[in-house]
């Protein structure tokens, strides 16, 4: 397992640090109006190939803040979010949203439509992902017939989520919660999808996160529909056969497998700092795919 050192996170005024993944730091608010829900924190850390980096991206936590929240609201009428407000503290605004303290599935809900990544592994070595079995004759890149629901274990910080099928889900939630995190996880990429090609991109795959109200409502959490959940292919030049050009770290890993960065993938070492245009062509990714999709600045 590579070694995931993460710095402390920043003391918050009226909240208590609960938890710090990769990119976020989780925090309880201490009382107000939403006392006890939780405190979301988006940081500019970038993680690849299960590292932190070092290096952080200007204004990542804010494009992705702002991203989710314009995808929660796209999709509210499919499934409930689990978003309060955004009226955060100012030390963190814009890179934060208050919300609902869920019991978490221990379950990555990724649906796709297009093969590539581990999917396209999983295909060439069984002809099927996640037990979803898959016409022959497909390459990187390809559209798939329907898209499928293809879920992964979570994994401890640092180590790989593990590509799992349908029956795994239903041992670790149950028959009526699997149906229904596979139905809306589908649910959610064709809409997605849907929004995502009006605007000139190709949304190829999609990973969320859902969690439990105590009433037992599936609430949608987490990010949704960002660049570091998703897929984002421009539909221009989308071409199967190849790797595709994508709004998001693809910059930051061909930069870190290439001879230039130094860095030995298989080795245990801390990938390198980033040089200052692998930086700032990453945020313009990231920038980009928020602009395309919403039409706004940010
Ligand atoms: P992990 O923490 O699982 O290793 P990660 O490194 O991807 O994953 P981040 O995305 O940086 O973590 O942090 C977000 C964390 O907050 C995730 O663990 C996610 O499951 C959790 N989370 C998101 N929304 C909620 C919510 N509404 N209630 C409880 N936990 C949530
Ligand atoms: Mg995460």
């Amino acid at each position: 397992m590579p070694d995931v050192s993460l710095p402390p996170a920043p003391a918050i005024e009226g909240a208590t640090h609960l938890h710090s993944g990769k990119v976020r730091d989780l925090y309880v608010l201490d009382g107000g109006e939403h006392a006890g829900a939780l405190l979301m924190v988006a940081s500019d850390r970038i993680s690849a190939f299960d590292h932190v980096l070092e290096t952080e991206i200007p204004d990542k936590g804010r494009i992705l803040t702002a991203l989710s929240l314009w995808w929660f609201d796209q999709l509210s009428t499919l499934v409930p979010h689990h978003v309060l407000s955004t009226d955060v503290p100012a030390s963190v605004a814009g890179r934060a949203v208050v919300c609902e303290s869920l019991t978490m599935f221990p379950v990555e809900c990724v649906a796709r439509g297009y093969l590539t990544g581990s999917g396209l592994a999983d295909y060439r070595r069984s002809g099927e992902v996640c037990g979803n079995p898959l016409p022959v004759g497909l390459e990187d890149g390809s559209r798939l017939p329907d898209p499928i629901f293809t879920p992964a274990t979570k994994a401890a910080l640092g180590d790989h989520d593990e590509n799992v099928d349908f029956e795994a889900v239903v041992r670790e939630v149950g028959d009526d919660a699997a149906a229904e995190l596979r139905a809306l996880t589908l649910a959610v990429y064709r809409r997605a999808e849907d929004v995502a090609r009006e605007r000139g991109i190709v949304l190829a795959d999609t990973k969320l996160e859902f969690g439990r109200r105590p009433d037992h409502t599936i609430v949608l959490a987490d990010e949704v529909l960002t660049p570091d959940s998703s897929r984002f292919w421009p539909a221009d030049a989308w071409q199967p056969g190849r790797p595709q050009a994508s709004y998001d770290k693809q910059v930051v890993r061909d930069w870190l497998t290439s001879p230039a960065s130094g860095w030995d993938r298989s080795s245990q070492a801390p990938p390198p700092p980033l040089p200052v245009e692998v930086v700032e062509r990453t945020r313009e990714r990231y920038l980009a795919a928020y602009e395309l999709l919403t039409g706004t600045a940010l």
